[in-house]
């Protein structure tokens, strides 16, 4: 069995399903779909400044009536705002717009040159207390490196872009040995998957949906996934993935649909 949280470097535990809630800019939407998440048992939810929606999270959050504490948020700092002092001026308008006291986990957004002063702001909120856990996103092992070369505490979360179509072996090895969690983004991929036969025999098997397949591949290599629906049926399906398992050669069959298809830019080339 694997438990619903995962113990990151510093004891921290993050759920292991959180909820995204990416391209949700209008308010309505992203209130409605937050308090549909909590409702439903999500404990972890993926923001970011460039979302436009931590008004609606953070709102969401107090009116759901859950304690803060049992509640996992996660935001990012944009590609705009790096740099020392500008991270951690971008962090207190993003706490000031959630309504909350701290944020659980900080994240680079995307790695740019000044990777290594964005990540040091992050870990000077980390020292404060302002944060629970420092991470980063969009990072190759080639902005790990250059992150560990500046920092004195490593990031302990690293979210990529990962699903069956770009499975990360390499990196998700690097991070291992690092104590670095992965978690994924677009962790349903394009849904191009869902037909493959790999995945719909075993659909078929456990009685599972497609999505509920890939989910538990997730889970069962180590990741963190962050699936994003604004359907109330679906946001219920994603997190319904605790109660069975895959088999070894089954999650390997998986893996080795990797085709290094991105959804998106590579961190190397994003603007
Ligand atoms: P996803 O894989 O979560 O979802 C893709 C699409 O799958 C959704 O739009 C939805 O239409 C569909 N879907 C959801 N549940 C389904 C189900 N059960 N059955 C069938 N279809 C289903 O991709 P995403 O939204 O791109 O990524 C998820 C989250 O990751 C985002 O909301 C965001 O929080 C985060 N993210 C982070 C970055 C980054 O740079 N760090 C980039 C993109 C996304």
């Amino acid at each position: 069995t694997i438990a619903k949280t995962i113990t990151l470097a510093n004891g921290v535990e993050m759920p292991r399903i959180g909820y995204g809630v990416f391209r949700m800019k209008e308010h309505e939407v992203a209130y409605n779909g937050v308090l549909e998440a909590l409702k439903a048992g999500y404990r972890a939810i993926d923001t970011a400044a460039v979302y436009q929606n931590e008004e609606a999270v953070g709102q969401a959050i107090k009116d759901s009536g859950i304690a803060r504490e049992e509640i996992f948020v996660t935001t990012k700092v944009w590609n705009s705002d790096q740099g020392f002092d500008n991270t951690l001026r971008a962090f207190e308008t993003s706490l000031n717009k959630l309504g909350l006291d701290y944020v659980d986990l900080y994240l680079t957004h995307w790695p740019k040159p000044t990777l290594a002063e964005t990540y040091k702001a992050i870990e000077r909120l980390y020292e404060e207390k302002l944060i629970r856990v420092p991470g980063v996103s969009n990072h190759h092992q080639h902005h790990l490196e250059e992150v560990f070369a500046a920092a004195n505490v490593k990031p302990m979360v690293n979210q990529v872009e990962c699903h069956p179509s770009l499975s990360q072996d390499s990196l998700r090895a690097f991070c291992a040995e690092h104590n670095i969690a992965v978690t994924a983004w677009a962790p349903l991929g394009t849904g191009i998957v869902f037909t493959h036969p790999v995945v719909t025999q075993l659909a078929e098997k456990y009685s599972k949906t497609p999505a509920q397949i890939v989910l538990r591949w997730h889970l069962e290599i180590g990741n963190i996934a962050i699936p994003k629906s604004v359907t109330p049926a679906r946001i219920k399906e994603n997190l319904d993935v605790f109660d069975f398992n895959l088999a070894p050669d089954e999650v390997a069959a998986i893996t080795a649909l990797n085709t290094f298809h991105r959804t998106s830019a590579d961190p190397d080339n994003f603007d």
